[in-house]
Protein backbone atom coordinates (compact mmCIF):
# COMPACT_ATOMS: atom_id res chain seq x y z
CA UNK A 1 0.00 0.00 0.00
CA UNK A 2 1.20 3.31 -0.75
CA UNK A 3 2.58 5.31 2.24
CA UNK A 4 1.92 10.06 2.41
CA UNK A 5 3.07 11.70 5.82
CA UNK A 6 1.12 14.94 5.30
CA UNK A 7 -2.48 14.35 5.04
CA UNK A 8 -5.26 16.95 3.80
CA UNK A 9 -8.72 16.44 5.88
CA UNK A 10 -11.03 19.05 3.02
CA UNK A 11 -14.03 20.05 4.71
CA UNK A 12 -17.42 21.86 3.15
CA UNK A 13 -16.40 22.28 -0.67
CA UNK A 14 -13.15 21.18 -0.57
CA UNK A 15 -13.62 17.32 -2.37
CA UNK A 16 -10.29 17.51 -4.50
CA UNK A 17 -6.89 19.59 -4.53
CA UNK A 18 -4.94 21.19 -7.25
CA UNK A 19 -1.52 20.37 -8.33
CA UNK A 20 -1.74 16.36 -7.39
CA UNK A 21 -0.19 14.29 -9.20
CA UNK A 22 -2.50 11.06 -8.27
CA UNK A 23 -0.79 8.10 -7.25
CA UNK A 24 -3.57 5.61 -6.10
CA UNK A 25 -7.14 5.63 -4.54
CA UNK A 26 -6.85 3.37 -0.96
CA UNK A 27 -9.83 2.38 0.64
CA UNK A 28 -8.43 1.71 4.37
CA UNK A 29 -10.03 -0.70 6.98
CA UNK A 30 -9.86 0.12 10.66
CA UNK A 31 -11.03 -1.15 13.64
CA UNK A 32 -12.91 1.74 13.97
CA UNK A 33 -14.88 1.25 10.83
CA UNK A 34 -14.71 2.68 7.55
CA UNK A 35 -12.98 5.72 7.13
CA UNK A 36 -15.95 9.05 5.23
CA UNK A 37 -14.44 8.32 1.65
CA UNK A 38 -11.77 6.37 -0.01
CA UNK A 39 -8.25 8.43 0.69
CA UNK A 40 -6.07 9.81 -2.39
CA UNK A 41 -2.77 9.13 -2.69
CA UNK A 42 -0.29 11.64 -4.39
CA UNK A 43 2.31 13.73 -5.34
CA UNK A 44 3.17 16.93 -4.81
CA UNK A 45 6.41 18.29 -4.89
CA UNK A 46 8.79 15.53 -3.07
CA UNK A 47 6.01 14.74 -0.60
CA UNK A 48 3.13 12.35 -1.22
CA UNK A 49 0.18 13.78 -0.06
CA UNK A 50 -3.29 12.17 1.48
CA UNK A 51 -6.39 13.55 0.35
CA UNK A 52 -9.53 12.86 2.63
CA UNK A 53 -12.67 14.69 1.97
CA UNK A 54 -14.26 14.70 5.23
CA UNK A 55 -18.11 14.65 4.49
CA UNK A 56 -17.30 12.16 1.68
CA UNK A 57 -17.08 13.23 -1.88
CA UNK A 58 -21.19 13.42 -2.25
CA UNK A 59 -21.12 15.14 1.28
CA UNK A 60 -23.39 12.68 2.59
CA UNK A 61 -22.00 12.26 6.39
CA UNK A 62 -23.21 14.72 8.78
CA UNK A 63 -21.11 15.61 11.67
CA UNK A 64 -22.14 13.99 14.07
CA UNK A 65 -21.71 10.50 11.73
CA UNK A 66 -18.24 11.53 11.16
CA UNK A 67 -15.81 8.49 11.04
CA UNK A 68 -13.31 10.61 13.06
CA UNK A 69 -11.26 7.86 14.46
CA UNK A 70 -11.70 5.62 11.34
CA UNK A 71 -10.12 8.75 9.60
CA UNK A 72 -7.37 9.82 11.89
CA UNK A 73 -6.62 5.95 12.19
CA UNK A 74 -6.39 5.45 8.92
CA UNK A 75 -4.14 8.56 7.95
CA UNK A 76 -2.03 6.96 10.77
CA UNK A 77 -1.25 4.15 9.34
CA UNK A 78 -0.37 4.83 5.74
CA UNK A 79 2.49 7.37 7.53
CA UNK A 80 0.61 10.40 7.72
CA UNK A 81 2.63 12.45 10.47
CA UNK A 82 1.15 16.03 9.34
CA UNK A 83 -2.83 16.62 9.53
CA UNK A 84 -3.71 20.09 7.70
CA UNK A 85 -7.81 20.49 8.23
CA UNK A 86 -9.44 23.03 6.04
CA UNK A 87 -12.96 23.73 7.71
CA UNK A 88 -15.80 26.37 6.89
CA UNK A 89 -16.98 28.19 10.28
CA UNK A 90 -19.37 31.15 11.16
CA UNK A 91 -17.75 34.41 13.21
CA UNK A 92 -18.27 35.13 16.61
CA UNK A 93 -15.82 38.82 16.05
CA UNK A 94 -17.41 41.55 14.25
CA UNK A 95 -13.63 41.66 13.04
CA UNK A 96 -13.85 38.23 11.70
CA UNK A 97 -15.21 38.97 8.19
CA UNK A 98 -17.18 36.82 5.72
CA UNK A 99 -14.63 35.58 3.41
CA UNK A 100 -11.29 35.89 5.55
CA UNK A 101 -9.30 32.96 7.27
CA UNK A 102 -8.76 31.89 10.63
CA UNK A 103 -5.96 29.55 11.74
CA UNK A 104 -7.34 29.14 15.21
CA UNK A 105 -5.04 28.54 18.41
CA UNK A 106 -7.68 27.31 20.93
CA UNK A 107 -10.73 24.83 20.83
CA UNK A 108 -14.45 24.89 23.42
CA UNK A 109 -16.12 21.57 22.87
CA UNK A 110 -19.29 22.11 22.39
CA UNK A 111 -20.08 18.22 21.28
CA UNK A 112 -21.96 15.01 22.50
CA UNK A 113 -22.63 12.75 20.38
CA UNK A 114 -19.33 12.00 19.38
CA UNK A 115 -16.94 9.43 20.00
CA UNK A 116 -13.80 11.14 20.89
CA UNK A 117 -10.55 8.57 22.18
CA UNK A 118 -8.87 5.66 20.58
CA UNK A 119 -7.96 4.55 24.34
CA UNK A 120 -10.72 2.62 25.95
CA UNK A 121 -11.84 -0.87 26.46
CA UNK A 122 -8.94 -1.71 28.57
CA UNK A 123 -5.95 1.05 27.90
CA UNK A 124 -6.33 4.79 29.40
CA UNK A 125 -4.77 7.24 28.24
CA UNK A 126 -4.72 11.44 29.15
CA UNK A 127 -3.46 12.88 26.68
CA UNK A 128 -2.42 16.59 27.21
CA UNK A 129 -4.47 19.43 25.27
CA UNK A 130 -3.72 22.96 26.76
CA UNK A 131 -2.62 23.86 23.24
CA UNK A 132 -4.71 21.84 20.86
CA UNK A 133 -3.44 22.55 17.47
CA UNK A 134 0.21 22.10 16.55
CA UNK A 135 2.00 25.48 16.23
CA UNK A 136 4.61 24.62 14.02
CA UNK A 137 1.81 23.80 11.57
CA UNK A 138 -0.34 26.54 12.67
CA UNK A 139 2.96 28.84 11.33
CA UNK A 140 3.18 27.18 8.55
CA UNK A 141 -0.57 27.54 7.41
CA UNK A 142 -0.63 30.96 8.69
CA UNK A 143 2.49 31.89 6.59
CA UNK A 144 1.18 30.28 3.47
CA UNK A 145 -2.22 32.57 3.22
CA UNK A 146 -0.04 35.73 4.19
CA UNK A 147 2.22 35.10 1.32
CA UNK A 148 -1.30 34.39 -0.92
CA UNK A 149 -2.76 37.94 -0.02
CA UNK A 150 -5.65 36.15 1.91
CA UNK A 151 -6.48 38.10 5.06
CA UNK A 152 -5.67 35.65 7.95
CA UNK A 153 -6.47 35.97 11.39
CA UNK A 154 -3.49 34.37 13.37
CA UNK A 155 -5.24 32.82 16.22
CA UNK A 156 -8.85 32.54 17.59
CA UNK A 157 -11.43 30.03 19.98
CA UNK A 158 -12.88 27.77 17.60
CA UNK A 159 -16.31 26.60 19.52
CA UNK A 160 -16.81 23.24 18.04
CA UNK A 161 -20.84 22.68 18.12
CA UNK A 162 -23.03 19.09 17.47
CA UNK A 163 -25.39 20.64 14.41
CA UNK A 164 -26.29 19.98 12.21
CA UNK A 165 -28.80 22.72 13.49
CA UNK A 166 -27.22 26.30 13.34
CA UNK A 167 -26.88 27.86 16.50
CA UNK A 168 -29.65 29.52 18.37
CA UNK A 169 -29.03 33.47 18.76
CA UNK A 170 -28.85 33.29 22.70
CA UNK A 171 -26.18 30.14 22.43
CA UNK A 172 -24.64 32.18 19.96
CA UNK A 173 -24.04 34.91 22.13
CA UNK A 174 -23.24 32.75 24.72
CA UNK A 175 -19.97 32.04 22.97
CA UNK A 176 -19.00 35.64 21.96
CA UNK A 177 -19.58 36.45 25.48
CA UNK A 178 -16.81 33.48 26.29
CA UNK A 179 -14.28 36.02 23.50
CA UNK A 180 -14.62 32.78 21.30
CA UNK A 181 -14.11 33.74 17.39
CA UNK A 182 -15.81 31.31 15.34
CA UNK A 183 -18.18 28.81 15.46
CA UNK A 184 -17.97 25.00 13.00
CA UNK A 185 -18.95 21.44 13.80
CA UNK A 186 -15.69 19.46 12.82
CA UNK A 187 -12.78 20.26 14.28
CA UNK A 188 -13.53 17.98 17.46
CA UNK A 189 -12.83 15.00 17.90
CA UNK A 190 -10.49 15.51 15.31
CA UNK A 191 -7.82 17.80 17.08
CA UNK A 192 -7.96 14.82 20.12
CA UNK A 193 -7.65 11.93 18.24
CA UNK A 194 -4.75 13.54 16.22
CA UNK A 195 -3.03 14.59 19.44
CA UNK A 196 -3.71 10.67 20.89
CA UNK A 197 -2.35 9.08 17.53
CA UNK A 198 1.00 11.57 17.40
CA UNK A 199 0.05 13.65 14.51
CA UNK A 200 0.53 17.58 13.94
CA UNK A 201 -2.98 18.68 13.21
CA UNK A 202 -3.83 22.23 11.90
CA UNK A 203 -6.81 23.61 10.92
CA UNK A 204 -6.84 26.26 7.86
CA UNK A 205 -10.64 27.61 8.64
CA UNK A 206 -12.39 29.64 5.97
CA UNK A 207 -15.52 32.23 7.56
CA UNK A 208 -18.69 31.80 5.16
CA UNK A 209 -21.13 33.93 7.57
CA UNK A 210 -21.65 35.48 11.24
CA UNK A 211 -23.85 33.09 12.47
CA UNK A 212 -26.73 34.51 14.14
CA UNK A 213 -26.08 36.99 16.24
CA UNK A 214 -25.11 40.31 13.71
CA UNK A 215 -27.90 42.09 13.55
CA UNK A 216 -27.09 43.98 10.33
CA UNK A 217 -26.86 40.37 8.81
CA UNK A 218 -29.07 38.01 7.95
CA UNK A 219 -28.80 34.86 9.72
CA UNK A 220 -26.81 31.99 8.60
CA UNK A 221 -28.38 29.88 6.07
CA UNK A 222 -26.73 27.03 3.99
CA UNK A 223 -27.22 28.90 0.93
CA UNK A 224 -25.12 31.74 2.09
CA UNK A 225 -22.47 29.85 3.42
CA UNK A 226 -22.39 27.86 -0.03
CA UNK A 227 -21.96 31.23 -1.60
CA UNK A 228 -18.89 32.27 0.32
CA UNK A 229 -17.62 29.21 0.62
CA UNK A 230 -17.00 28.66 -3.53
CA UNK A 231 -13.86 31.82 -3.26
CA UNK A 232 -12.90 30.35 0.08
CA UNK A 233 -12.58 26.94 -1.11
CA UNK A 234 -10.60 28.60 -4.02
CA UNK A 235 -8.45 30.52 -1.84
CA UNK A 236 -7.61 26.92 0.26
CA UNK A 237 -6.76 25.15 -2.61
CA UNK A 238 -4.19 27.98 -3.58
CA UNK A 239 -2.72 28.18 -0.42
CA UNK A 240 -2.14 24.33 -0.05
CA UNK A 241 -0.40 24.15 -3.15
CA UNK A 242 2.02 26.76 -2.18
CA UNK A 243 2.59 25.05 0.84
CA UNK A 244 2.37 21.10 0.24
CA UNK A 245 5.96 21.63 -1.90
CA UNK A 246 7.69 22.75 0.63
CA UNK A 247 6.03 20.83 3.52
CA UNK A 248 8.97 18.77 5.08
CA UNK A 249 8.11 15.32 5.25
CA UNK A 250 8.25 15.69 9.41
CA UNK A 251 8.49 18.96 10.92
CA UNK A 252 10.23 18.83 14.27
CA UNK A 253 7.61 19.06 17.02
CA UNK A 254 6.40 18.03 20.41
CA UNK A 255 3.03 16.54 19.10
CA UNK A 256 4.97 13.17 17.90
CA UNK A 257 5.83 12.46 21.49
CA UNK A 258 2.21 13.10 22.79
CA UNK A 259 1.26 9.99 24.15
CA UNK A 260 4.88 9.53 26.14
CA UNK A 261 4.00 9.39 30.00
CA UNK A 262 0.08 10.08 28.54
CA UNK A 263 -0.83 6.10 28.63
CA UNK A 264 -1.89 5.24 32.48
CA UNK A 265 -2.39 1.66 32.09
CA UNK A 266 0.16 -0.96 32.80
CA UNK A 267 1.62 -1.35 29.20
CA UNK A 268 3.24 -5.07 30.15
CA UNK A 269 0.10 -6.24 31.45
CA UNK A 270 -2.10 -5.07 27.84
CA UNK A 271 -4.38 -7.90 26.15
CA UNK A 272 -3.41 -8.64 22.85
CA UNK A 273 -6.07 -8.16 21.38
CA UNK A 274 -5.78 -3.88 22.58
CA UNK A 275 -2.08 -4.09 21.31
CA UNK A 276 -3.33 -5.56 17.64
CA UNK A 277 -6.04 -2.74 17.94
CA UNK A 278 -4.21 0.06 18.41
CA UNK A 279 -0.66 -0.83 16.93
CA UNK A 280 0.04 1.93 14.86
CA UNK A 281 -0.62 4.25 17.92
CA UNK A 282 1.07 2.53 20.10
CA UNK A 283 3.53 0.02 18.91
CA UNK A 284 6.85 2.43 19.37
CA UNK A 285 5.82 2.15 23.62
CA UNK A 286 5.25 -1.54 23.76
ZN1 LIG B 1 3.19 19.41 15.88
Amino acid sequence: MKTASIGIIGGSGLYHIDNLTELDQIQVKTPFGDPSDTITIGRIGSENVAFLPRHGKGHTINPSELPSRANIYALKSIGVKQIISISAVGSLDINIKPQDMIVPNQLIDRTKARESTFFEKGIVAHVGLAEPFCPTLRKILIEGAENNGTKVHTNGTYVVMEGPAFSTKAESELYRSWNASIIGMTALPEAKLAREAEICYATLACVTDYDVWHDDFENVTVEMVIKNLQSNVANSRKILASILPNLPDQIKCKCNNSLKDAIISDLNNLDPKIVERLNPIIHKYI
